[in-house]
């Protein structure tokens, strides 16, 4: 249903107030890094992304009328300029959005897809081994058909109010006048500095000079820009059937590797892969959590469906009246159990059929709470449950299920409410940290890795792997966008990056706000620990100095990580006002703005579960 109210022509005029400087690369002029505040409250509409720009061009289309998917669109096309490690045109991601004007969830899955002509060896050397993953992200073969595009489209084409074109002018304004490189961009180059120099035009455009760009400096992204222009001057057909594709295709088939770089492997996509992509929208996962109704993204995505069993088995306790050290046990066994399920189960859903409601059902998620003894953490990896419909006395435990390594902070959450109660959370992503590495030449952004998300080999050849290479496939994703409804009416919203983290991240957040009682700013900044049936628990520094001890005594074992997730949400508070909420500290903080901000408000954190 298309819906155009508005035309933001002013929108046009969307500028940075940088100073252009000539040629892509970072310019020589000094300039302080936009001041980014974690936590707003206000009226008008609100927008909490990880970065400042990204976060006022939400809010400027929003101040000019427009509703929250054209200003997700708008800050997502923000974020792919400022964020260009994280999410961009050649990647993908998943929107999840409620329209105050039915009441209704929708979702649009805008996952990368596997090459027509990739086959379920495709990770797998000559001789049957798996390749190195670092390999296999830096080559041609981890790209899939970008899915950003399409999705910035269908959204604005089914809940918005602006064209493509309009959506992407302030991403526009900010690719020709640049950013200003701050110390986590600074950082993030340097972490990638190996992988961007392996590629021509990654090089040129993200280490200008051949050197790390500069806190302070500006960065353009010029020809970004113009690749916005063309989308928002010809719509998405360059992009899936025309000169881009064509450079996206001969950019993966022989990546441009830098003189002297040793030779990646090439890639598989191939026009037609382009031509037949799709992001559909799919219905929303559902659980209800203590009154309150808990909406996420359904498979190819795991994240609605693992927060939603892990709600669903934590809602067998009675966390509210826990002291923290049970709390966090029961919450760190239901994630535990429910990733063993996500691991057994949840694939591409056009490929492998994902018991979807049952996963989602009071009596498994009973069935499977049998399994958590307050006294004792179970050992792990736990066994996947068998969500078939019969539900009896607790499962015995069994043998090991595997479960994924370490993730790093790539990907990135926004999440946007505006004065008419419509509601986006949206995760977007192009993997890896830089993606493959890849730049396409000349056209400003670089290709995502996603297809690497598929396993390589199945842990267990006798038990079903859901999620290996196949043609058309999407590979399984962990990206978590949630919206929370009591009654119909939205109640908060919130998502992060961090690969499978993201779905503790959501899990623990929503135990923060609704079982703890935390405000959405301090259920964002507490401490956090991951628990994805592996041996050991990802935690925190702060989390092992606060709980580390007593949660030991009960069986748990840690690794400690340095940071973990880096969530953004917002919240509808009583009276009509709107928090914002992103990361304080993590990824070196995030930016939330409202359009009218009110100083001083009393209670942040009203009670929200009605037997919390
Ligand atoms: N590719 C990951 C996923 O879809 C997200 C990347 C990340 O956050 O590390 O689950």
């Amino acid at each position: 249903m298309a819906r155009r109210r508005t035309t933001l022509l002013a929108l046009a005029g969307l500028t940075t107030g940088l100073v252009a400087a000539g040629g892509p690369g970072a310019a020589v002029a000094q300039e302080p890094a936009p001041e980014k505040v974690p936590l707003a409250v206000g009226t008008g509409g609100a927008v909490a992304t990880v970065d400042p720009d990204a976060t006022r061009v939400g809010l400027q289309v929003l101040a000019a009328g427009g509703n929250a998917a054209d200003a997700a669109v708008a800050a997502a096309a923000a974020l792919g300029v400022t964020e260009p490690y994280s999410a961009g045109i050649g990647g993908g991601g998943f929107f999840v959005y409620y329209d105050a004007a039915t009441g209704e969830v929708s979702t649009i899955d805008g996952r990368e897809t596997a090459p027509l002509a990739m086959g379920a060896d495709a990770f797998l050397d000559a001789d049957g081994t798996p390749l190195d993953f670092q390999e296999a992200v830096q080559s041609g073969l981890s790209v899939g058909t970008p899915g950003t595009p399409l999705t910035w489209d269908r959204a604005l084409e089914e809940f918005g109010t602006l064209s493509l074109g309009e959506a992407l002018q302030g991403g526009i304004g900010l690719a020709d006048e640049g950013f200003v490189v701050d110390e986590t961009f600074r950082q993030q180059t340097a972490d990638n500095e190996a992988k961007f120099r392996r590629f021509a035009p990654t090089a040129e455009l993200f280490l200008p000079g051949g050197q790390l760009p500069e806190v302070g400096s500006v960065l353009r992204n010029p020809d970004l820009a113009d690749t916005y222009r063309l989308l928002a001057d010809q719509g998405l057909e360059p992009f899936y059937a025309g000169g881009l594709a064509d450079d996206i295709v001969a950019t993966v088939q022989d990546p441009p590797e830098a003189p002297g770089a040793e030779q990646v492997r090439p890639g598989l996509l191939e026009r037609a892969d382009l031509a037949r992509y799709d992001a559909p929208l799919r219905a929303p996962t559902q659980v209800a959590y203590r009154g309150l109704q808990v909406y996420g993204m359904a498979p190819p995505s795991s994240g609605g469906s693992t927060v939603g069993e892990a709600l669903d088995v934590l809602e067998q306790f009675p966390l509210g009246s826990l002291p923290d050290v049970p709390l966090l046990h029961s919450y760190l066994e239901a994630a535990a159990l429910s990733f063993a399920d996500r691991n057994r189960y949840v694939g591409d859903p056009a490929y492998t059929p994902v018991p979807l409601a049952e996963l989602l059902s009071d009596d498994f998620a009973a069935e499977r709470a049998c399994a958590i003894d307050p006294a004792a953490a179970l050992p792990k990896p736990v066994e996947a449950g068998v969500p078939d419909g019969e539900y009896g006395p607790c499962p015995a435990e069994g043998a090991a299920t595997g479960a994924g390594g370490a993730e790093g902070p790539s990907t990135t959450h926004l999440t946007v409410a505006d004065a008419e109660g419509n509601v986006a959370s949206y995760t977007l992503t192009i993997e890896q940290t830089g993606g493959s590495g890849i730049t396409v030449p000349g056209r400003g952004f670089i290709l995502n890795n996603e297809l690497t998300d598929f396993t390589f080999a199945p842990a267990d050849p006798t038990v079903p792997e859901p999620n290996l290479p196949a043609p058309g496939k999407r590979p399984r994703s962990s990206m978590a966008p949630t919206i929370v409804l009591r009654d119909g009416a939205p109640v908060l919203a919130l998502g992060s990056p961090g690969g499978s983290t993201i779905i503790t991240t959501v899990l623990q957040t929503l135990v923060n706000r609704v079982d703890r009682g935390m405000d959405l700013g301090a259920a964002i900044a507490a401490p956090r620990a991951s628990q994805r049936n592996s041996p050991t628990t990802d935690a925190e520094p702060a989390f092992l100095a606060l709980y580390g001890e007593q949660l030991q005594a009960l069986g748990h074992r840690f690794t400690e990580t340095a940071e973990i997730g880096a969530a953004t949400g917002v919240e509808f508070l009583p009276g009509g006002l709107l928090l914002a909420a992103a990361e304080p500290e993590r990824r070196g903080g995030g930016s939330a703005g409202v359009v009218h901000e009110l100083p001083g408000v009393p209670d942040l954190a009203p009670d929200l579960g009605a037997d919390g």
